[in-house]
């Protein structure tokens, strides 16, 4: 058993939760950074069962100060900065404020660690929207980073920081290039959790359809219980480097939404094009699926597909849960509730 201590800002979030999980098996002593405004206890600890087993601090990543403080007196062995704007449909209406949380705030913690805990090391969530629409057919970590949302430029800035810390500072600091990873605790506002929740109310006759915008991009889904460890490898290698993370498997939202639909008990059968496309039940002739314009962006990833073979060379990870098993604990934790 390990006594070293971590930090995980963002420990509100889907990751914060899988990897305290994940950190407490391995003895750590789990701190988790939260906003000053959070009330109360985050529900993703409690849906986990660990809400007493961390400590909670005041963590603000627009504040220069408290995290200063922070990172000063506690002089932890690893920070997991998980905090973040991390939506990017909201990024458009919000780019200064995602800026100022996930690129400067980045900055902050770095220059903290620099000056108050110089053998801290740290995980930096990076992420593979930073691809944007690449021309390589699958994107490992040497491909031409090319952002097109204002969230995944704030998350291209603070990927370089990374990088510039490490090398001028000699920093023990690593990106990992986290493909989208889902999870039962998954925010609503993300395109997975979105169909799984709505097409069970759809089932049980609380909604009448669901609508969506573009269910032609393609990603690389993989369960964010599996990814979280792939977080604690990289801060345990010998020298720091960043890293690919994927299932290394692509499917359209529409094959997503097949899926899921045909667990819930739903044969679905697609008529007309673009905003007229819609999805029927062929058992009740009900239209289950409509699209709407308003959830199409500005500017759109087309194509994410990983190729991680060099953390599964070097890091020996591997994901273990495939999009099958996925939807089915996705699904399955929706139809507790209806139950
Ligand atoms: P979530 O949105 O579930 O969690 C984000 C966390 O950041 C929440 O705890 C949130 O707190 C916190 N946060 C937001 N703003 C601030 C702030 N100003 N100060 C302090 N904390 C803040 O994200 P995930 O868990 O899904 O993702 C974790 C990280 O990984 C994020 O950085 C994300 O961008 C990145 N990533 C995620 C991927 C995915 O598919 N899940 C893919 C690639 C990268 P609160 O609860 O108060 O809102
Ligand atoms: P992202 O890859 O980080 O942007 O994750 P999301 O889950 O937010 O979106 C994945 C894909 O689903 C993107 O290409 C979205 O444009 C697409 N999508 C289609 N309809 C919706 C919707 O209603 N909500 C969201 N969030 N995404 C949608």
């Amino acid at each position: 058993m390990s006594n070293k201590k971590a930090l995980i800002t963002g420990i509100s979030g889907q990751d914060g939760a899988y990897l305290s999980k994940y950190l407490l098996k391995k003895g750590y002593q789990v701190f988790g950074g939260i906003r000053q405004n959070a009330s109360g206890s985050p529900w993703r600890l409690n849906e986990l069962g660990i809400e007493n087993d961390v400590t909670l601090l005041p963590f603000e990543m627009l504040e220069e100060n408290n995290i200063n403080h922070v990172i000063r007196t506690h002089r932890f062995n690893e920070i997991y900065n998980l905090a973040a704007q991390s939506f990017v449909g909201n990024s458009y209406s919000n780019p200064i404020f995602t800026s100022n949380v996930n690129a400067l705030g980045v900055a902050r913690i770095l220059e903290a660690v620099r000056h108050f805990s110089k053998t801290t090391k740290v995980y930096q969530a990076s992420t593979s929207e930073m691809f944007g629409n690449s021309s390589s057919k699958k994107q490992n970590e040497t491909t031409l980073l090319q952002p097109i949302s204002p969230y995944s430029v704030s998350k291209l800035y603070s990927h370089w920081m990374i990088n510039l810390y490490r090398d001028a500072y000699d920093l023990f600091c690593c990106s990992g290039i986290l493909f989208n990873h889902e999870s039962p605790l998954r925010g609503k506002e993300f395109v997975t959790k979105k169909i799984i929740t709505d097409l069970a109310r759809v089932r049980y006759n609380s909604l009448s359809h669901l609508s969506l915008g573009n269910i032609y991009s393609k990603r690389d889904w993989g369960y964010a219980g599996d990814y979280v460890e792939a977080m604690w490898l990289m801060l345990q290698q010998r020298k720091a480097d960043d890293f690919v993370i994927s299932s290394g498997k692509t499917y359209t939202v529409k094959d997503f939404i097949n899926k899921a639909a045909k667990y819930y008990g739903f044969d679905l059968k697609w008529q007309g094009k673009g905003l007229s496309e819609k999805a029927i039940d062929k058992k009740t002739n009900k239209i289950i699926i409509k699209i709407d314009k308003k959830y199409f962006r500005p500017t759109e990833v087309n194509h994410l597909y990983g190729d991680s073979s060099k953390a599964r060379k070097i890091l020996n990870w591997s994901p273990k849960t495939n999009i099958n098993e996925l939807i089915k604990k996705m699904c399955d934790y929706e139809l507790e509730k209806y139950k």
